[in-house]
């Protein structure tokens, strides 16, 4: 039986081992230092991109730089209160620059007016359909307190006989300043609530 030579070889096995060797010691000439961490990056952006505050901080703040207003303003304070929405004072600085028809989309029920017996229900039935949580402003003497016309039988002597009122600002009728103040004074009662209160 005739056996087959074998093959001979494009390489001698000295090439060969030398080739291989040469690779090798590239390879080590090229390793002598660990690579590097490649999400190291990581640890530097987390720490620029993430900050830490608890749940009451961040809903409260949301809340408190959102106010969206109901329609409520029963009288003259109500200009005062438009004016206060136009660009000079501009309450979108807050957030605030949306005024809903709507009760069911509003949060804040600045009272801006003198409030009669006649309206009172319909205002509390608007105040009732607003959701949790809901804050109020009275806005002007009238909405504290009736203001001029307090003794009259036919005015309510200030909107707390009908719903919570949370700030007062006085006046006949308070300026926009006023009404900003007021505002500031509520965002800062907003920002102290909490969620566990309930
Ligand atoms: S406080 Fe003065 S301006 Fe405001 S609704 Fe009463 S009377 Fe009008």
């Amino acid at each position: 039986m005739e056996v087959s030579q074998p093959k001979e070889l494009a390489y001698s096995e000295t090439e060969l081992n030398r080739t291989e060797g040469a690779i090798i010691e590239n390879l080590k000439a090229g390793a002598q230092q660990p690579i590097a961490d490649p999400d190291k990056w990581l640890d530097e952006e987390l720490k620029k991109n993430i900050f830490l505050t608890t749940v009451d901080a961040a809903i409260n703040w949301a809340r408190r730089s959102s106010l969206w207003t109901v329609v409520c303003f029963p009288a003259c304070c109500a200009f005062e209160f438009i004016t206060t929405a136009g660009s000079r004072f501009d309450i979108s600085r807050f957030g605030m620059e949306i005024i809903r028809a709507s009760p069911r989309q509003a949060d804040l029920m600045i009272t801006a007016g003198t409030l009669t017996w006649k309206m009172a229900p319909n205002v509390k039935r608007i105040y009732d359909q607003m959701p949790e949580p809901k804050w109020v402003i009275a806005m002007g003497a009238c909405a504290v307190s009736g203001g001029i016309f307090r003794s009259s039988y036919a005015v309510v002597p200030g909107y707390n006989h009908i719903i919570p009122v949370d700030v007062y600002v006085p006046g006949c009728p308070p300026r926009p300043e006023n009404l900003l103040y007021g505002i500031r004074l509520l965002q800062k009662k907003i920002a102290k609530e909490s969620l566990m209160k309930g």
